[in-house]
């Protein structure tokens, strides 16, 4: 059987292609696009001249079996999805699934992932952090989901379309409250980078101020509930004085 190699493309900056992705794309027998015409340009500015074809949420249900198919018979297939890491808020769960089903190897290609890179110059802590993906569109259903996070102590991270970024910055201001730190970060590895961390209502302040910033590709990383943490480790406290008390 062949390899499925799941490859990271870069996420603007091209320069940010390893040359093993290039081997590897050059050296599959075809490469399962998120869009084909968009990665076109990619593949056509290195040179990589293998084919190509589409595999994303629309018809993962029906390529998964045909590219199975092609895996079986010796073919080896690289998936790239149209910027980062394939999977991650992009499609590949069900090949990457039934790979492992079939007894197929998965190798991964690693290289740039949007939220790993805004992470890494954030600013907040990065030793637990839970990615959330995009939220919800619309504001009831994106103020649930901030809710169930809102105790949360670890560092979150969500992908946000620029048309939101405001009302999104809003509901937050209203689930965690305006002085959480949070780290605006857009374009990243692009000429007009955005990095940008303060708390939750100047960074709204920011964004309202300059029409630029609601423009682009965004990552927002905000601060975990350092106060739920603090008053758990009081309750403790409470309790460990309590129990040193005589009884009444
Ligand atoms: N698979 C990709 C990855 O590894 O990051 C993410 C794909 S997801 C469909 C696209 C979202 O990722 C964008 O809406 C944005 O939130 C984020 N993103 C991608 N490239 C980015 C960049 N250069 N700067 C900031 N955010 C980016």
């Amino acid at each position: 059987t062949g390899l499925l190699y799941i490859v990271a493309t870069p996420i603007g900056n091209l320069s940010d292609i390893s040359q093993r992705a290039i081997d590897t794309l050059k050296s599959a027998d075809i490469i399962a696009c998120e869009d084909t015409r968009t990665s076109a340009v990619l593949l056509k500015f290195f040179n990589i001249n293998t084919p190509t074809l589409a595999y994303h949420e629309h018809n993962a249900d029906s390529q998964t079996p045909k590219l199975i198919d092609k895996l079986q018979s010796g073919q080896s297939i690289a998936l790239i999805s149209d910027a980062g890491t394939p999977l991650i808020s992009d499609p590949g769960f069900r090949l990457v699934r039934a790979a492992h089903e079939q007894g197929i190897g998965v190798v991964p290609i690693v290289g740039a992932c949007a939220m790993i890179a805004a992470l890494s110059v954030a600013g907040l802590a990065s030793d637990k952090f839970s990615f959330l993906g995009f939220l919800p569109a619309k504001s009831h259903g994106r103020i649930a989901a901030l809710n169930s996070w809102q105790k949360c102590s670890e560092t979150l991270i969500f992908y946000e379309a620029p048309h939101r970024i405001i009302d999104c910055l809003t509901d937050m201001i209203a689930v965690f409250g305006g002085e959480r730190e949070a780290t605006l970060c857009r374009e990243l590895t692009k000429t007009f980078e955005t990095i940008k961390k303060l708390p939750l209502a100047q960074l709204l302040e920011f964004v309202k101020q300059d029409s630029n910033q609601q423009k682009g590709e965004i990552v927002l990383v905000v601060a975990g509930n350092t106060k739920t943490h603090s008053t758990t480790e009081y309750d403790e406290w409470l309790l460990r004085i309590a129990q040193e008390l005589p009884p009444k």
